[in-house]
């Protein structure tokens, strides 16, 4: 007999276990569509409900789901509610669950392969997996001169490009001398950029100031002629353009910068292109929309997340690279005491060579669990699915008079307003948002407030898209036209 000590007992581990599944199926199949999308709690209210101070004595798991369903629920926006169109989606699926559940209970740290050889060579296999169902060149791959890697967002992969970048550009002297000693280093993107690649900038060190924002077109794409322009003025200047942003699929309108082009430009003046699909990257799985990576062989570095549009829950975001000596020299630090005979060797990768934290949870289960779940042509189906969801959305925003679509609509993400001025359409958002019956977000396109509904949610269904549609002409025709 073990001693359980204040652990947790195998037999209530097992029954709570159950029950919490049971909980989790039962939100996703009835209760998440009757709940409003976002949640209508003031600041501060769900503080005020939990006790001032951590418990002395221990409590039952049923009073922990009895404060989660009175306390926490209330303060839930239903990311994974069927009505969910706002920002992008941040899918989830029963096999991506389980996947998690597994890796909590393996409990893995995969700082290096030695740590744990499966979660390493498991993650080597599935990122290779991944980059051929999207159609990435060879280089990308393990077997090729580069990699993938599971990181945790976007925004660290996009980090992680900018500091091998960096490195790069200055021979590897960056990382010893510090940028003092190199002043000049210039990075582009477009002014749609997301916010992320500007966070990066300040953390790599080279300000804000040494970031520059390309033009877009009139589909908001990022300008090729105005790139070229900008890295003469620079060179020209005695500065070291060193780093490129692209986008397939930028956050506010889905546009897609050109990234053979801009590909072309980068090779010519051996600058590091790194290519942000974050949410939109998925959708190469589907040979139809391949050609929106067209060009990416021209690329450095290319991330998407699967956590965003492919069934696998926060976080997962896949990062590729096509020289991993580049990244490798860049990140790696041996200390003493992570010496292994496998390492020195260099027979194995070790991830904590290919990003910021040394630490890694096996987040390659998730991954695998839904790619072998829905296999590719279950994930194709899908994507489809919502993409021809938001298309019929487009031509029913088209129809109505009353509306204008704003930006071409590639694939699942309609932005759209009201004629008639912002404050109506910032009224038309609020009032909708209010009612609960789905949930749209905002940005500016043109200076001008713009409504976005992206269709992505794991259960989305036509009925619940014909019906937000509803809802939103029903919203629209109470607000009074005195308002513009
Ligand atoms: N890049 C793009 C194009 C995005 O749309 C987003 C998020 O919406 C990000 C980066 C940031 O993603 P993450 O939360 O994974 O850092």
């Amino acid at each position: 007999m073990t001693e359980t000590g204040y652990h947790m007992s195998a037999e209530e581990f097992r029954k709570q276990a159950r029950q919490l599944i049971d909980w989790i199926v039962d939100y996703h199949e009835r209760r998440v569509v009757d709940l409003p999308v976002l949640s209508r709690v003031d600041p501060g209210a769900i503080r005020r409900e939990l006790p001032e101070h951590a418990p002395e004595q221990g409590e039952s798991f049923e009073a922990m789901m009895r404060d989660v369903d009175e306390i926490i629920l209330p303060g839930i926006t239903h990311w994974q509610s069927p009505n969910f169109y706002a920002y992008f989606p941040a899918n989830v699926s029963y096999p991506s669950i389980l996947g998690e559940l597994l890796s909590a209970g393996l409990g893995v740290q995969g700082m290096l392969w030695s740590t744990s050889p499966a979660c390493t060579e498991l993650e080597t296999h599935v990122l290779d997996w991944t980059a051929e169902l999207l159609g990435l060149p060879e280089p990308f791959m393990s077997r090729g001169s580069g990699g993938g890697v599971i990181q945790d967002s976007a925004s660290s992969a996009a980090l992680t490009a900018l500091l091998a970048a960096r490195e790069r550009a200055t021979e590897y002297r960056s990382n010893e001398q510090g940028l003092v000693e190199h002043p000049h280093l210039i990075a582009y993107a477009s002014t749609q950029t997301h916010s992320s690649v500007e966070k990066d900038a300040r953390v790599i060190g080279i300000g804000r100031s040494h970031l520059r924002a390309i033009e877009v077109d009139e589909d908001y794409a990022m300008r090729p002629d105005l790139l070229e322009q900008r890295i003469g003025e620079d060179l020209a200047n005695g500065l070291k353009p060193f780093f490129v942003c692209a986008t397939v699929g930028t956050t506010s309108s889905n546009a897609m910068d050109p990234l053979r082009a801009i590909g072309r430009i980068c090779r010519e003046h051996g600058i590091w292109l790194h290519v942000d699909a974050a949410m939109s990257g998925t959708a190469a799985i589907c040979p139809e929309f391949r050609s929106l990576l067209d060009g990416v062989e021209l690329a450095d570095s290319f991330a998407f997340n699967p956590h965003k549009w492919m069934f696998t829950n926060f976080d997962c975001d896949c990062f590729f690279v096509s020289d991993r000596a580049a990244l490798i020299r860049t990140l790696s630090i041996l200390p003493e005491y992570l010496r292994n005979r496998a390492t020195e060797a260099g027979a194995v990768i070790d991830y904590r060579d290919w990003h910021v934290p040394l630490g890694r949870r096996f987040r390659a289960l998730k991954l695998w669990f839904v790619l072998r779940h829905y296999g590719a042509e279950g994930l194709r189906h899908h994507i489809r699915r919502h993409i021809a969801l938001a298309q019929a959305f487009a031509s029913w925003v088209e129809a109505d008079e009353r509306f204008e679509l704003v930006a071409p609509v590639p694939l699942n993400l309609v932005c759209f307003r009201l004629h008639g001025g912002d404050r109506k359409n910032e009224i038309l958002l609020d009032r909708i948002n209010q009612d609960g019956r789905l949930m749209m977000s905002h940005t500016r396109l043109n200076g001008q407030y713009v409504l976005r509904f992206c269709v992505g949610q794991t259960h989305t269904e036509e009925r619940h898209v014909a019906e937000a549609w509803r809802v939103i002409r029903d919203v629209t025709a109470e607000i009074p036209d005195v308002v513009s």
